[in-house]
């Protein structure tokens, strides 16, 4: 059993971390966020004063912070990781980020002597909170052996897909997926309901067929209700679509579908539901349309 730094313990962080102190690990935990440091010392965990304070004796650190400038910030700013990790520390970024601040991170730690692997995640909170996540591994494939066992207690689907930066492009193509699929099944709604076939067993029946997906079987009551409570924000998911569009740019290859959705995914957080779920695409789809949740079945 190791001792864990953690940093980062939001909708995503804060479950990881408990499952990890269920596996019997000492973790010790950071965030900006009093509550939710104070939330993980009354569930066995140790509460850290400072991402420093958190990974100063650890022998695994995991971090999983909002976006690029939070891991560059924490890892590789002052008072950061880096400085006060101990060589030989295997750091493993699960937060979702682009590919050039894997590599640069794990350039940096490199030069400190730990071993720096980019594992970002599918599953959302669902995943989080069941310890079922899907995780792509990027990095040293001896680093990735010796996180095995650790990320196992937070993952079902554990893969090394390749050399650092690898996880997270792994993660943009999921992203592209996922918002794709929502934007869709969004569309699927709205057609339904404006030729007057009441959705539910509509979208029922699809997801039993070849149009089924995880992302409906998720979904499918939020989009029904309207209840577009986070979950996966828009905001996120946002710098997740920029993602996208920088390493199709990088790898030199046109998305059209990657561009449209994400032009929707601007549009929604443009609107102001930024801190929304991502399925209030649906809402985008509605307004495209003149329709509201009220005048729905007109
Ligand atoms: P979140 O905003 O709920 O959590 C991030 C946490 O980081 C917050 O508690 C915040 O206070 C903390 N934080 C920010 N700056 C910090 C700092 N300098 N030091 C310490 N703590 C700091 O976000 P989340 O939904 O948990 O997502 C985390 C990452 O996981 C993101 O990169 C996201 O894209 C990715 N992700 C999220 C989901 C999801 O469904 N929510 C699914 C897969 C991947």
């Amino acid at each position: 059993m190791a001792v864990i730094g953690f940093i980062g313990l939001g909708i995503m962080g804060a479950p990881m971390a408990r499952h990890l102190i269920r596996a019997g690990h000492d973790v010790r935990g950071f965030d900006v966020n009093a509550d939710a440091v104070a939330g993980l010392a009354a569930d066995g965990g140790t509460g850290a004063t400072s991402s420093a304070d958190a990974v100063r004796d650890a022998e695994v650190v995991i971090t999983m912070l909002p976006a690029d400038q939070h891991v560059e910030a924490v890892i590789l700013g002052p008072g950061g990781v880096l400085m006060h990790a101990r060589p030989g520390t295997l750091l493993i970024d699960m937060s979702t980020v682009s590919p050039q601040t894997s590599r640069a991170v794990a350039a940096a730690g490199r030069e400190r002597g730990l071993r720096v692997l980019d594992a970002p995640v599918s599953g959302g909170e669902t995943g989080a909170v069941e310890g079922v996540l899907s995780i792509m591994v990027g990095g040293e494939k001896d680093d990735f052996e010796a996180a095995r066992p650790v990320l196992e207690a937070l993952g079902r689907t554990i893969v090394h897909v390749g050399e650092h930066g690898a996880g997270q492009v792994v993660k943009a193509a999921n992203q592209l997926v996922v918002a794709g699929i929502i934007a869709l099944n969004a569309e699927a709604l709205v057609l339904m309901e404006a030729a007057g076939v009441d959705p539910e067993p509509g979208l029922t029946v699809l997801n039993g067929g070849l149009a089924g997906s995880t992302v409906l079987t998720r979904k499918m009551s939020a989009f029904l209700k309207r209840d577009y409570t986070p979950g996966f924000r828009i905001d996120l998911h946002h710098k997740d679509m920029g993602i996208v569009l920088r390493a199709a740019e990088a790898a030199g290859v046109g998305l059209p579908l990657a561009g449209q959705v994400s032009q929707l995914v601007a549009a929604a957080r443009a609107a102001g539901m930024g801190s929304r779920d991502h399925s209030a695409l649906l809402e985008v789809i509605e307004r495209l349309n003149g329709r509201t949740k009220e005048n729905a079945h007109a």
